[in-house]
């Protein structure tokens, strides 16, 4: 095992550990560790929102999550001799849950959570279709997960961390405030919200006090959307074995993350879409010097997937287009609503079979799911597609003369 250079007590909150971790951007958090470049090491991740989510059957705590707290990061990780504009390499060599704790009341101990997020609490892809919050259990066996919540389904998991990144420059970080700001004014009431502002309270500074902290909080970028940075990605397949190169915008790279997923399907529809779980993730890193501009690599991390990865070989498709169906409303080319068409296609098929929408719903957010971009030239419609594994239930979901077996599915957690 490599050392542990990021060490995580999961009895207690992220804000009371020996070095605690960071909850939002900024180039000041100061360095929780050094580690040189062609090190090896360990990283031990808090779940996202730092314990909100219990192993039970209500999503009152989903629907009440305060997301002034998330994403809850271990690092950053300082590497030495990283300077702007070189390329961070970094090999994701392994991760996991918990290690060595297989039941407790932590997500990662042996089972993880994916939530709907309500429409009043940041919502979801379909949060017009299904605007409460609902949650799903899922218990881990090695590689594969079932669920009380989700009957006749077991799947074998696609391991990835949500979230890494580098640290943003100052002058990166202003431009983020300033053109998310923008785009939160065009329609700073809008239910779910347009963006998430730099919120001082609940801020998490790592070890910064007084008045550095006070501007982090201030100042700190929310870890919720992806940036140039990396950040909170979502791709499922940074999956073991992958290679990321992170553009550097400080000295030392300051490298952070957490957010570790058991599985997720591609767009991780309802937001929490994740299996989420606290846990490890083994590390390497080496720098490509200059490496930003010699690749013309400079506003997005590359990567390389690794080759582990749920071996699912025949997929039933939904197809979308950009279409709003109950209006008849043509959208150009827009490939978003086209997704989003071609999860409630696959959403209604499932219904079929005995599943309420939200348990349709909960299962196309954490199930390794493909979506893809198909067409986006064909004028005025975009064309996107879903491919859901047929191997994951238990029972035949393909179309046939004999129709579907329908049976009662069960319920997922819901709100009171
Ligand atoms: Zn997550």
């Amino acid at each position: 095992m490599p050392d542990v250079v990021f060490s995580v007590d999961q009895t207690k909150s992220m804000r009371d550990q020996a070095v605690p971790g960071h909850n939002r951007w900024h180039p000041d958090i100061p360095e929780a560790v050094r580690v040189k470049p062609g090190d090896t090491f360990r990283m031990e991740c808090r779940e996202w929102t730092d314990g909100q989510i219990g192993n039970n059957d209500s999503a009152n705590d989903v629907r009440d999550v305060d997301l002034s707290h998330a994403h809850m990061l271990s690092g950053p990780v300082y590497v030495e001799g990283a300077e702007p504009g070189d390329l961070l390499i970094v090999d994701i060599l392994d991760l996991g849950p918990i290690p060595q704790q297989d039941s407790g009341p932590v997500a990662g101990q042996g089972w993880g959570y994916t939530g709907v997020f309500a429409k009043e609490n940041a919502g979801g892809f379909l949060t017009d279709y299904y605007p409460d919050a609902a949650k799903a259990i899922w218990d881990f066996s090695g590689t594969e997960v079932t669920s009380r919540h989700l009957p006749g389904v077991r799947y074998t998991g696609i391991t990835h961390p949500g979230l890494f990144g580098t640290a943003p420059s100052e002058r990166l970080l202003a431009r983020w405030n300033a053109r998310e700001q923008a785009l939160i004014d065009t329609n700073p009431t809008r239910v779910p919200e347009l963006g998430l502002p730099p919120l001082p309270e609940n801020t998490l500074a790592g070890t910064a006090t007084g008045e550095l902290a006070t501007r982090i909080g201030a100042e700190g970028a929310r870890t919720v959307p992806p940036r140039e940075n990396g950040g909170n990605h979502d791709i499922k397949n940074f999956t073991r074995g992958s290679r990321v190169f992170y553009p550097v915008y400080v000295e030392g790279a300051k490298f952070s993350g957490g957010d570790l997923h058991f599985s997720q399907g591609d767009g991780e529809i309802t937001f929490c879409g994740a299996i989420e779980m606290g846990g490890y993730i083994d590390f390497h890193v080496d720098l490509i010097k200059g490496g930003m501009e010699t690749y013309g690599v400079t506003t997005n991390p590359i990567y390389m997937p690794g080759r582990s990865e749920p071996r699912y070989s025949e997929f039933l498709t939904f197809i979308g287009i950009s279409v709003e169906d109950e209006t008849d409303t043509n959208l150009y080319l827009d490939a978003t609503l086209a997704y989003k068409r071609a999860c409630l296609n696959a959403v209604e098929y499932l219904k079929k079979f005995g599943y309420s929408g939200e348990l349709a719903y909960l299962l196309l957010g954490s199930a390794p799911i493909e979506g893809r971009i198909s067409g986006v030239v064909d004028i005025p419609n975009a064309c996107a597609s879903l491919y859901l594994p047929t191997a994951i239930f238990d029972f035949d979901i393909r179309p046939s003369s004999s129709g579907p077996s329908y049976a009662d599915r069960g319920s997922c957690a819901l709100s009171s």
